[in-house]
């Protein structure tokens, strides 16, 4: 099922679109907790979708592939497979999407990605590609795929010509034919909406813009992946994480609250749905929606 249809038949029906996102582990015991048991209890909220992300330079390439094939095969959910244009030709990429085309594979995210080792810049493979907006026109060309890319509420953290040339270039990426957006996690709703109403409005898109959320699990955890991506953190929420700064119990249990509070007036001013970073853990999460009553 291809997520384009997945979203219109649940907008049909006035309802949420409700995706999990899981990263490939590093070792066998980590495949063996995330296919056994984290998945297992996640689907049984009954999400519409899932994805496995592509780990820096492709390094996962095929972990990632098997992680996608044993969901789809094993539970029957549509999953989709993250790809990014990192230590990659044009040709590398196309026999990755023909790979992924023959494992039944319908939905891709096309990212760029990051160099890897995080943060230093990207560097284009010869014979690759510069911006994602070309992987996602590669995948319109070869055809039979629902097409996702990357939205950043706050503005992409490379961007220096700021946030709203970097809103640009995401509507360049739907112009090349993506199909829906999911957005880089957030804390401030208003960032959301404002990134919304300015693609929607200003620049005239008009494909579902899927908000992420990552529910906070500890304090250290949440500072360490602001960082890296450029999230900014409300002042309320930073000094509530620093009095339970060596509770990690007490942080997750306000990230639920918080991610709660947030969904739900995500939700009620007219998100087309959630897509919940799971960091491969499954409580947060299910609490979450149990919280929202999107639990099934
Ligand atoms: P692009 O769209 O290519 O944008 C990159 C930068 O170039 C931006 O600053 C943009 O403003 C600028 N730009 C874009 N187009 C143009 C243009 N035409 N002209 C000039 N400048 C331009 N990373 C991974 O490695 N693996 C994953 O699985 C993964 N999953 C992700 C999932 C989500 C939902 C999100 C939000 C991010 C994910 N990332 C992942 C991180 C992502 O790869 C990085 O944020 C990366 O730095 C940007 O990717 P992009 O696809 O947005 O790049």
């Amino acid at each position: 099922q291809f997520i384009r249809d997945i979203y219109a038949a649940k907008a049909d029906a006035h309802q949420p679109v409700i995706s999990f996102e899981f990263f490939p582990p590093k070792t066998d015991e980590g495949d063996r907790a995330l296919l056994e048991k984290t998945i297992p209890a996640l689907l049984r909220l009954k999400p519409d979708f899932c994805s496995v992300t592509y780990g820096a330079g492709g390094g996962t390439r095929d972990k990632t592939l098997m992680i996608v094939d044993r969901i789809q095969r094993e539970h029957q959910l549509p999953t989709m497979l993250h790809l990014t244009c990192v230590n990659a030709t044009r040709e590398q990429l196309r026999d990755v999407i023909e790979q992924a085309r023959s494992l039944g594979v319908k939905n891709i995210l096309a990212l760029r990605g990051d160099p890897p080792g995080g943060n230093g810049e990207f560097k284009m493979t010869d014979g690759g590609f510069e911006y994602s907006h070309q992987l996602v026109a590669l995948l319109r060309e070869l055809g039979g795929f629902s097409i996702g890319t990357a939205g950043f509420p706050e503005g992409h953290i490379a961007c220096k010509e700021g946030k709203h040339v970097d809103w640009e270039h995401l509507k360049k990426k739907i112009d090349c034919g993506a199909d829906f957006v999911v957005t880089q996690l957030f804390y401030n709703n208003a960032d959301y909406f404002e990134f919304r109403d300015h693609l929607t409005k200003k620049l005239g898109a008009s494909v579902p813009i899927f908000p992420g959320i990552l529910p906070i699990l500890s304090a250290g955890q949440i500072k360490r992946i602001s960082a890296l991506c450029g999230a900014k953190l409300p002042s309320r929420l930073v000094s509530c994480l620093e009095k339970l700064a060596d509770n990690d119990e007490a942080a997750a249990a306000y990230g639920i609250d918080y991610a709660t509070e947030q969904c739900a007036e995500l939700l009620r001013e007219g998100a087309p749905g959630l897509h919940m970073y799971t960091l491969n853990k499954a409580p947060s999460t299910i609490q979450v929606l149990k919280n929202l009553a999107l639990a099934h």
